[in-house]
């Protein structure tokens, strides 16, 4: 409680209170029935009550901490409920007036919605959000409730011939009570704070339902005396409401639980079970006596119940996949549900010829805050690592937590051009700020981000991850804080490499050409570096071009060779060099792009090309200049079946080709280079 706040309440007060008002309650016992006692004992009964009332309205109006209008409103019912109490006990006992219903009967029952309101606005207050669960198990207890108060209290008060207005005071109570009755159990099986105000709030709520139900069954069998001992059960009611409100935890009641403490022990379980059974025990009830009534409700409150406990079913499995599926440090998503999205999501990009993107995001050197700061500083260091992520993250995307203090990000319909622009804004959400590792420690913490993309950097979800990994690799070599796209993996690779290029020398000089691909490359790189792409986008075309026929190692030299045109068949064997030169290529982990443009550098820009007709931007741009200089050195060198074409002549071929065979933009540059002098000549040594 704050400075300007009212005076704590001393711990014991309940305490006192509850003393002083059980002995009231024994003194009401022990007073004389007749003579003057008849009034003592109004007076002592009235002021009970109306004590309870006084104390938890003065309580509701000084507590200004928390749960205030429940508070105030269980005030004002208590101040109705001793109102109802003062006119019932001098009516019935000083004036002699026993009609029912009387204007006690307004009271008591006006007292019950203003209960029900203030449980339902601290029900709200103690479970924010949704407690399914909670409401399900309430729901399950309070069909079984409302099928026996309708079987033994509503439903024969109802049938009973008797006056319109008593018939509606007599069901009033049952029905005010079943409907306090499945506030009171939701509020119950709910989340929040079991304090000792709220336990004192229960044990006024079952008290007063409790004596209630007694007073309803009384009355129809008519064994109801006023003054017997129910009246010590709705005294200790009010006097339990009383303490409640007394009770130094008063204030916390609306306070909800931190953890989700809602979880079905065997307890609830057992109780939910024997709740259930009581419906089918009815019928085997009646069944065994031969006295049928309200068999429809039955049957009602049995089906009732079967779709409670599949729906609690449901709910429990839709929570266990969310937790499976979520990470209890960060809250992101788990490495097994990233896993399990991206293949698809690739699938998805594949069918609609769509992009995804992957991040990976470690943090640059956790290590050493853990060691130097503690584990739990570390663990606050990942928590606000992944909200930044999170929250630079696009709405749709998966962001998970990869590994200890890795992150990745799947982002579907992202183009190869927008992933060093994404990967900086993830960088820079962690780099942004300094975090906060514990109260005291402020600590600049920096991530390197590593990106790949299908079907650019890889052809399926394994091939994406590690392009990823390796640019993420790429990126800490580098010197950590920083992002890399799409890193091949030529570096880890380099004898492999080498190996494919003495493939391609091979092929060459089988062709009569030597050095033939080594020019082409040199050609393709110069024209990806003058189209502005960068070292990456070089590396990936220039060696496209160097490897784009090593495929026709496999054609046998019959065929390869043939002085003579090709016919249908031999053309068919020649043409599958593209496929096998990508599957070659393809083995090399991270050579991904470079064997898809080997795959189409025979691709044409119209559509007719092969091996798979892919037209325009649908053709990798490495493969569509690739297409260019491949012509340029066939044109220019001898072939077993035709002599080498003049300079002049292969650019009109080029020129001829523009827009159907080949990229205008790749043709007109192409023929600028060379204009310049800048196309230098392939090396035409020929073989003998
Ligand atoms: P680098 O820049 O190369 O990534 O250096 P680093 O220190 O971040 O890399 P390394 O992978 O060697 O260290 C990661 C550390 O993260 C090791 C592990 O103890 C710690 N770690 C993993 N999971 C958790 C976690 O849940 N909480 C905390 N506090 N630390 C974790
Ligand atoms: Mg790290
Ligand atoms: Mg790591």
């Amino acid at each position: 409680m704050s400075a300007h706040g009212p005076r704590p309440l001393s711990g014991r007060a309940w305490l006192g209170y509850l003393a002083v008002g059980l002995a009231a309650i024994t003194a009401y016992y022990l007073i004389p029935r007749a003579g003057a006692g008849v009034a003592a004992r109004v007076v002592v009964y009235c002021l009970t009550s109306t004590s309870a009332a006084v104390v938890v309205l003065w309580a509701a109006v000084r507590n200004r901490a928390g749960a205030r209008v429940p508070w105030l409103l269980l005030g004002l019912s208590q101040v109705v409920y001793s109102l109802a109490d003062c006119t019932f006990y001098v009516n019935h006992y000083l004036l002699g007036l026993t009609g029912f219903p009387s204007p006690a009967d307004v009271f008591y029952l006006g007292h019950y919605p203003l209960v029900v309101v203030a449980l339902v606005l601290l029900i709200r207050r103690r479970s924010p959000g949704r407690d399914l669960p909670g409401l399900l198990d309430a729901s399950v207890l309070a069909v079984v409730a409302a099928m026996l108060s309708w079987l033994y209290l509503i439903g024969p008060r109802a049938r009973l011939d008797q006056p319109m207005l008593v018939t509606l005071a007599s069901v009033g109570y049952p029905v005010m009570d079943l409907a306090m009755f499945v506030v009171a159990l939701r509020l119950f099986l709910g989340t929040g704070r079991r304090t000792g105000s709220f336990a004192l709030l229960s044990a006024n709520l079952l008290a007063i339902l409790t004596a209630d139900t007694l007073y309803v069954l009384q009355q129809l069998n008519g064994t109801y005396q006023a003054g017997n001992f129910l009246d010590a059960i709705w005294l200790g009611g009010n006097l339990a409401l009383g303490a409640a409100a007394l009770h130094p935890t008063m204030a916390r009641l609306a306070e909800p639980t931190a953890a989700r403490d809602n979880v079905l022990g065997w307890g609830r379980i057992a109780a939910l079970c024997g709740a259930a059974l009581i419906a089918p025990a009815m019928l085997v009830l009646q069944h065994a006596t031969g006295r049928f009534r309200d068999i429809p409700v039955i049957a009602a409150a049995c089906a009732m119940l079967f779709a409670l406990v599949i729906a609690r079913l449901a709910a429990m499995v839709a929570d266990q996949r969310r937790l499976a599926i979520t990470d209890a440090l960060t809250g992101l998503h788990t490495r097994r549900f990233f896993v399990a999205q991206l293949p698809i999501e690739v699938e998805r990009a594949r069918r609609g010829n769509g992009s995804v993107a992957v991040f990976i995001a470690d943090v640059d050197r956790f290590k050493s805050i853990n060691d130097g700061h503690g584990h739990p500083a570390g663990d606050r260091v990942l928590v606000e690592v992944a909200d930044r992520l999170r929250r630079a993250a696009r709405a749709g995307d998966v962001i998970a937590r990869y590994g200890g203090e890795e992150f990745a990000l799947l982002a579907p319909g992202v183009r190869p051009d927008e992933l060093a622009s994404i990967a900086q804004r993830l960088r820079q959400s962690v780099a942004g700020s300094p975090i906060a590792a514990t109260d005291t420690a402020l600590l600049a913490v920096t991530v390197s981000v590593g990106a790949a993309c299908y079907p650019q950097h890889g052809g399926d979800p394994a091939a994406v991850i590690a392009a990823a990994d390796r640019s993420l690799y790429a990126a800490k070599v580098s010197g950590r804080d920083r992002a890399v796209v799409g890193a091949v993996g030529v570096d880890a690779e380099q004898g492999v490499v080498e190996h494919l290029c003495r493939i391609a020398d091979q092929v060459d000089l089988r062709m009569g050409s030597r050095h033939d691909s080594r020019a082409v490359g040199r050609w393709a790189r110069l024209l990806a570096a003058e189209l502005g792409h960068d070292e990456h986008g070089i590396r990936v075309a220039g060696l496209a071009a160097r490897l784009r026929d090593v495929g026709k190692v496999v054609i046998p030299d019959a065929v390869l060779l043939k002085p003579s045109a090709l016919d249908a068949e031999e053309w068919r064997v020649v043409r599958r060099h593209a496929d096998h030169g990508f599957r070659l290529v393809d083995t090399v982990p991270g050579l991904f792009p470079v064997a898809q443009a080997v795959r189409q550098h025979h691709e044409h820009y119209d559509g007719s090309g092969y091996p798979q007709g892919l037209a325009g931007t649908a053709i990798r741009w490495e493969a569509r200049l690739v297409a260019v200089c491949d012509v340029w050195a066939a044109l220019l060198a001898d072939r077993p079946h035709r002599p080498a074409w003049s300079v002049d002549e292969a650019r009109t071929v080029l020129r001829t080709g523009r827009g159907t065979l080949f990229d205008p933009d790749v043709v007109d540059l192409f023929l600028d280079l060379h204009a310049e002098g800048r196309i230098d000549a392939p090396d035409l040594g020929r073989v003998g």
